[in-house]
């Protein structure tokens, strides 16, 4: 390449590196306008945070029992079976993890549910063994929900590509009994419906009472704490004492500053104007903004050749885990038909995913310094924050990245908070919450 040509590829990646920076005091800044929607949302006033009631608490670490866990997340199904011991001990007994295809994520909400019961249905025939007769399962439902109780709520609106039809605004629970009941699973009661970051945060909070946060960095991202319940006045007939876990929604914080790939990539998006955080954060959507660079550098002659462009036409072929690869050292070029590729474009791949895959970490982390500061302002006591989701478990220097922002924003007092991963958290989770609400029936 000639100089001006390197000297073009060098600004290009100086700009990128610009157009994606998150610093310290940006993230401070992004904290008090964090604090403000959480504030709002809480009043039920118009907020990106919708800072939804859980009707759950914390558990005490003491509840016992089998039991089955449903977790719908953005790409999977999973089946759990979930023993409790009573000391703080929760086993994950058996597991079974199911795709969902694409025609039953956009097709009808009825397929869907049938989709989801014989998912149970493979579970139950390949792990019966041992297992009763009768089941109270727990379904985490990884969506934005208003919750009317522990074991009812109407999904708001589809999330992560989602589209299935007659959904919205329905109880997902009803629809789940429903489908129980068209294949003849009359044993199995829905006892409890849970967002996905509480399950995360009531199961690590079982044996860990420091446990404060449920984060999930997956196909999506959103989060929950613990508040208390004098403070959530959107419900006023619940003034009392005592806290109860909220589902902060933080996938649709709308104060942080886009760069010309978010706005493209939200513009053709299915829910355009909306998840604005989630879109710049989490897994379903960090390869098509890294995509979006690529075509860009094609076009502009400063990667590969003109003849590679149609392998990266397509949107979201680039995947999360593509990146993922390059950070192993690894790459993807082989899934693009791509033959020879040159060192420097290689190299030029690996700050694209780096530069995309550390913004997705520092914005995260901000958000976590945001709930840690609203709930403890000088930090003086210690908060383990539980994360469950593939991206944050399998990108490589992506909690590092988050923990380095975390340093950067609080200095040394940031060792009080410690990130965890809390694998199938939102699963066994909601097993914990299944029990508390069964025994309450009792
Ligand atoms: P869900 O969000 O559906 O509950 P996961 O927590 O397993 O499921 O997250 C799946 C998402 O995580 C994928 O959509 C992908 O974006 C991302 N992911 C999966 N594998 C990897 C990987 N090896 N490295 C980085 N991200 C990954
Ligand atoms: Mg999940």
């Amino acid at each position: 390449m000639s100089k001006d040509g390197t000297n073009a590829l060098e600004r290009f990646l100086s700009d990128l590196e610009s157009l994606f920076s998150v610093t310290p005091q940006e993230v401070r800044e992004i904290m008090f306008h964090f604090h403000e929607e959480m504030r709002r949302g809480l009043a039920g006033g118009k907020s990106s945070l919708k800072m939804i009631p859980s009707f759950v608490g914390r558990p005490k670490g003491t509840e016992k029992g089998d039991f089955l866990a449903l977790d719908l997340g953005g790409t999977n199904v999973r089946v759990l079976a979930v023993a409790l011991d009573g000391n703080g001990n929760a086993t994950l007994a058996a597991v079974s993890r199911f795709v969902i295809p694409s025609e039953t994520i956009g097709g009808a909400g009825d397929k869907l549910f049938d989709f989801i019961v014989d998912c149970i249905q493979s579970f139950l025939k390949e792990h019966h063994a041992g297992m009763p007769q009768a089941y109270d399962l727990a379904f985490t439902f990884s969506f934005p929900v208003v919750q009317r109780s522990v074991s009812s709520g109407e999904l708001i609106c589809w999330t992560k590509g989602f589209t299935a039809s007659g959904v919205e605004g329905k109880d997902v629970v009803a629809l789940l009994a429903e489908a129980l009941q068209r294949k003849g699973m009359k044993s199995i009661h829905v006892a409890a419906l849970a967002n996905d970051t509480v399950g995360t945060l009531v199961a690590k909070s079982y044996a860990d009472p420091s446990c404060d946060v449920g984060v999930i960095i997956g196909t999506g991202t959103n989060a929950c704490y613990p508040e208390k319940v004098a403070r959530i006045s959107r419900l006023p007939e619940l003034r009392a004492s005592g806290e109860m876990i909220v589902n902060i929604e933080w996938g649709g914080f709308d104060k942080l500053k886009t760069n010309v790939y978010d706005n493209l990539l939200d513009l053709s998006s299915n829910n355009a104007g909306r998840q604005k955080l989630e879109k710049m954060v989490s897994g379903m959507y960090l390869g098509e903004l890294a995509r979006l660079v690529i075509v860009e550098m094609i076009q502009k002659r400063l990667l590969f050749t003109e003849k590679s462009l149609p392998a990266f036409s397509v949107a979201y072929a680039l995947t999360t885990e593509h990146l993922s690869m390059t950070a192993h050292g690894s790459d993807f070029f082989d899934d693009f038909g791509l033959a020879d590729v040159q060192e420097a474009d290689r190299q030029t791949i690996r700050e694209i995913c780096r530069i995309v895959s550390t913004r997705s970490a520092r914005i995260a982390a901000a958000a976590i310094a945001a709930v840690v500061a609203w709930m403890d302002a000088d930090l003086e006591s210690n908060h383990t924050v539980a994360i469950d989701g593939a991206l944050f478990e399998k990108y490589p220097g992506f909690q590092d990245n988050m923990t380095d922002m975390l340093f950067g924003v609080f200095g040394d007092r940031a060792k009080k908070i410690k990130l965890e991963l809390a694998k199938d958290g939102s699963g066994i989770g909601a097993a914990i919450i299944g029990a508390v609400a069964a025994s309450a029936r009792q």
